[in-house]
């Protein structure tokens, strides 16, 4: 049988230092994994266990430019460590990545105990860095993860900051979905959360991983191709 129309080609993050590409397959993302963020969102920082929720896998961009998203007036920036994994669901690299949010969305959904799925998934809602490789980075369990908007320190965390390490969380939700090769998973955001107008150019990074620079467009504006 032949497809009726050109099959869905799943988004390829560049690897840092390498010709290959990651072929990406599914965004699972934890919610407040950070005391500093749990408190600023008004909530309990006790260690519940952690929570998830994902992104369509197409909201992936490694452009350097984000158009601001339709359907909000309240676009968040969170950045965040993100682990990717590789054959057998081992953790092949690890990159920033910013889970972008339209929290008046979010905020409404959580109000009347619905999905978060639109405040969370849109088009160009997960920018990433290129991965780097545990064979080149290990594995920082450590490190200062920042970012500023417009050249203003917003976020200041550090990765031992983390409600749940790494390995919990994908302990955690390997319970409930089997891993595959091409997840991306986005480890939660540090304190400092905030809104991002137009024109926005943001910076940030994780210690010894890596970097991302992305500038916020106008609504609908449409960025280069970049994937
Ligand atoms: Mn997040």
């Amino acid at each position: 049988m032949n497809n009726a129309f050109p099959p869905w080609v799943p988004p390829r993050v560049a690897i840092a230092g390498s010709d290959q590409v990651f072929p990406a397959r599914r965004i699972w993302c934890v919610g407040q994994n950070y005391a500093s963020h749990v408190l600023e969102m008004g909530n309990d920082p006790t260690r519940d266990p952690p929570f998830f929720f994902a992104k369509p896998p197409d909201a992936l961009t490694s452009g350097g430019f984000v158009p601001y998203p339709p359907a909000t007036a309240d676009l968040h920036h969170e950045v965040e460590l993100v682990v990717a994994l590789g054959p057998g669901a081992e953790i092949f690299g690890y990159a920033v990545g910013l889970d972008l949010t339209r929290r008046d969305l979010q905020a409404a959904a959580k109000a009347k105990g619905r999905p978060w799925t639109l405040g969370k998934g849109f088009d160009f809602a997960a920018p990433i860095s290129p991965i780097a490789r545990v064979s080149d980075v290990g594995h920082p369990r450590a490190g200062r993860i920042w970012l500023a908007v417009d050249g203003v320190v917003r976020q200041d965390g550090d990765l031992a900051q983390m409600t749940w390490s790494v390995e919990e969380l994908l302990a955690q939700l390997a319970r409930y979905v089997t891993l595959q090769a091409g997840d991306l998973v986005f480890t939660g955001t540090p304190a400092g959360v905030g809104p991002l107008l137009p024109g926005a150019r943001l910076a940030g990074g994780v210690t010894g991983i890596g970097e991302i620079a992305v500038q916020i467009g106008p609504t609908g504006s449409v960025p280069a191709p970049s994937r």
